[in-house]
């Protein structure tokens, strides 16, 4: 996407309901952006298509051919999340939306801030405040990772493989997208890693990394072994700011922090590359609380908030970092109680509940209540 000119102060961004629960999180999400449209005078406009198991249905394919073209069209995608573990495979249309749009779009950092809020314990450890900062484009993500076929195969059906990348390029990149981040934050990266066990692949990263960093004297840097990665986060959060690592760690290493933080259900996630960004939640689509008015959107809204800060940093369009703010500041209130929480954090509100008091808290707090 071109960078806007100043004057034009028309965004579009794309929501996709996804499956599961996508659909109500996806309208709360939708619900607050309209209302921080109204207020700053935004410039929205809001295109919805349809993905997952109803485009498959109606379209024969998970991410329909429109989808796509639309995708390399707007400034910004919001994605619910998607049920693909129940998708058919690739030749009979079940494409996996996230792994599709992240290869199209070349969206390769997955940017997942885990921080706690006030008034809200962390559901296990200490207060937690990094972003983890997830290779998005390879490692260990069989579907994404080459140019054709898939790096999972049967030689015999016995025998089941799996291909893990990692490249130079990629490594550097997320490297630099890390000590970059680490600049506007605390000042420090954490590489997490394998490579006691995957000595030329995580070595690679390693290696990676270190080269980036000469381009960051200033910064300080660290580097754990994944598996006591996952102990040290419970132990002590505190000594985290921006941890780098590949794909299927940062997937994994992510939720846990995002659990400390204070549950999954309030995890953002950005996949940005340096001309396209998609807000995701971070959770999967919750099969099992789906059309019950049960699910959090908080993780989806805080995700679109950074959508909305990532656009306007780029643009030089300071009234949609203030929309992203004074998203995260009704977001921070509305969960510091338990009385306007949703029930996955102890709380007692529903889905629309909690988006209609996120709407007003954002209304009050720009004297623009009715
Ligand atoms: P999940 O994240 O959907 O659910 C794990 C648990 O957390 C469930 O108990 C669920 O009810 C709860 N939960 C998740 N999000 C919540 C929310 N916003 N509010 C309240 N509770 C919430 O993981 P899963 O059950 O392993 O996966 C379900 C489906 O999601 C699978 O088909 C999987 O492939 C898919 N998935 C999709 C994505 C994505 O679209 N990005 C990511 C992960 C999993």
């Amino acid at each position: 996407m071109p960078k806007l000119e100043p004057e034009n102060k028309h965004i579009k961004l794309m929501f996709l309901e996804g499956d599961g629960i996508g659909p109500e999180i996806v309208k709360a999400t939708s619900l607050v952006l309209q209302t921080v449209d109204n207020i700053f005078d935004l410039g929205i406009e809001f295109l919805s298509r349809e993905i997952g198991l109803k485009a498959l249905s109606s379209q024969g394919s998970t991410v329909p051919d429109i989808v796509l073209k639309d995708a390399k069209n707007v400034d910004g995608i919001i994605i619910g999340p998607t049920s693909t573990n129940e998708y058919p495979e690739i030749t009979e249309g079940g494409l996996n939306p996230s792994a599709t749009f992240r290869k199209l779009l070349d969206l390769y950092a997955n940017l997942r801030p885990a921080k706690s809020f006030p008034g809200l314990p962390p559901r296990v450890g200490e207060k937690i405040d990094l972003v983890i900062v997830r290779e998005n484009t390879e490692g260990f993500y069989s579907d994404r990772s080459m140019h054709i076929g898939n790096g999972e195969f049967m030689p015999t059906k016995d025998l089941a493989l799996s291909v893990r990348k990692v490249s130079r390029f990629a490594s550097e990149r997320i490297a630099r997208t890390a000590f970059e981040l680490a600049i506007e934050r605390k000042n420090k990266v954490t590489a997490v890693h394998k490579a006691n066990v995957f000595r030329i692949s995580d070595g690679l990263f390693l290696e990676s990394l270190r080269n980036v960093r000469k381009e960051f004297p200033s910064v300080e840097y660290d580097e754990k072994i994944v598996d006591a990665m996952a102990a040290l986060l419970i132990r002590d959060p505190s000594k985290f700011d921006v941890v780098v690592t590949t794909n299927m760690f940062g997937d994994i290493l992510s939720d846990e922090a995002s659990e400390i933080a204070g549950g999954l259900g309030l995890g953002g996630s950005l996949n940005s590359g340096d001309k396209y960004a998609m807000a995701q939640a971070q959770h999967g689509s919750a099969p099992d609380i789906a059309s019950m008015n049960m699910a959090n959107p908080a993780s989806l809204i805080i995700s679109a908030a950074m959508l909305l800060r990532w656009i306007g940093k780029r643009n030089e369009r300071d009234d949609l970092v203030i929309a992203a703010s004074s998203i995260e500041r009704a977001i921070s209130s509305m969960v510091s109680s338990s009385l306007t929480r949703t029930a996955d954090l102890g709380g007692v509100l529903g889905t629309k509940e909690f988006s209609e008091g996120v709407v007003n808290n954002i209304k009050e707090n720009t004297n623009m209540a009715n």
